[in-house]
């Protein structure tokens, strides 16, 4: 891959490269046709992180089917997939991680201790591994793409970190490759995730700015068989939680629905008070 990549970019070619653990959707197919639309090389790594899986979660089970994923790939104009194995990743006697401190402890990183650190150092060994210019991650994920963004700028990768928006199902459930574990009523319950970030936009645009308040409203939008890891109003650059929406804000939920967790997220953008007024 390196070779491969060091002689596209001996030849003046941009690499862009979009990292996936494979199981590919809708979703992920927008990030490669945006590497494809702004890159002459894209690169697709496809590889289920076993480091960023804690030891109750769904590593065994998470979907692989490399020829499906393949197969998506074909009409996208990619040029390497990159789909190493566990033992070429994480040989024996592998015993380095990297660690981003700040980000990671919050949202997502208090109730998978260890989560981010898997994903920093797999993601910075694929960035080593394929050395691209640029990397596409979905908003989807929002603080996984921001912690990969501090660790780029941090390590000094030189690799710009290009956030594309989230792809959602017709009814608004945004693609993930957890959803195929839903079962049918799991399935018609996993929309009130979205429904949920909508009530705290609407909460938002009719001028509710106490950051309590959404999230309650938010929460109380959300039924009972949706157990709640976590909704919250935080700054969408540093993860804090703020009090007051007056600037854009990150409303990220995460939820457990039967044996899936499914995240979500949106930003809510106050207008300004002149505008409420008006
Ligand atoms: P994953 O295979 O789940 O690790 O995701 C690989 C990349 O695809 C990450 O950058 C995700 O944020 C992104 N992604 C996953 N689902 C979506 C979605 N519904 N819309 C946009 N990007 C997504």
């Amino acid at each position: 891959m390196q070779q491969l990549s060091d002689a596209w970019r001996n030849d003046g070619l941009r690499v862009g490269c979009v990292p996936t653990m494979g199981a590919l959707h809708a979703g992920h197919l927008s990030l490669v046709r945006r590497a494809a639309r702004e890159a002459d090389r894209v690169v697709v790594t496809l590889f289920v992180n076993p480091a960023q899986f804690g030891p109750t979660e769904d590593f065994d089970k998470y979907p692989r089917d490399f020829d499906a994923d393949r197969r998506l790939l074909a009409p996208e104009g990619v040029d390497a997939i990159f789909a190493p194995e566990v033992s070429e990743m994480y040989p024996d006697g592998f015993s380095s991680r990297v660690e981003v401190k700040g980000l990671t402890q919050r949202l997502c990183g208090a109730s998978r201790p260890g989560h981010f650190e898997g994903v920093a150092t797999v993601v910075t060994k694929l960035f080593i591994a394929v050395n691209p210019n640029f990397a596409v991650f979905g908003q989807k994920d929002a603080q996984q793409a921001l912690i990969i963004r501090r660790l780029t700028a941090d390590l000094g990768f030189g690799v710009d970190i290009r956030i594309s928006p989230t792809v959602r199902d017709p009814d608004g459930l945004a693609r993930s490759s957890r959803n195929r574990y839903l079962s049918e009523p799991e399935r018609r319950w996993a929309v009130r995730l979205f429904q949920a970030l909508q009530v705290g936009s609407a909460l938002v645009r009719g001028g509710e700015r106490c950051a309590e308040s959404v999230v309650e409203g938010v929460r109380i939008s959300l039924p009972k068989p949706i157990d709640i890891d976590y909704v919250e109003a935080v700054d969408p650059h540093t993860l804090k939680t703020v009090s007051r929406i007056d600037s854009p804000t990150l409303l990220a939920i995460a939820v457990q629905l039967g044996r899936t967790r499914l995240i979500d997220n949106l930003i809510l953008k106050p207008e300004s008070d002149d505008e409420v007024r008006a």
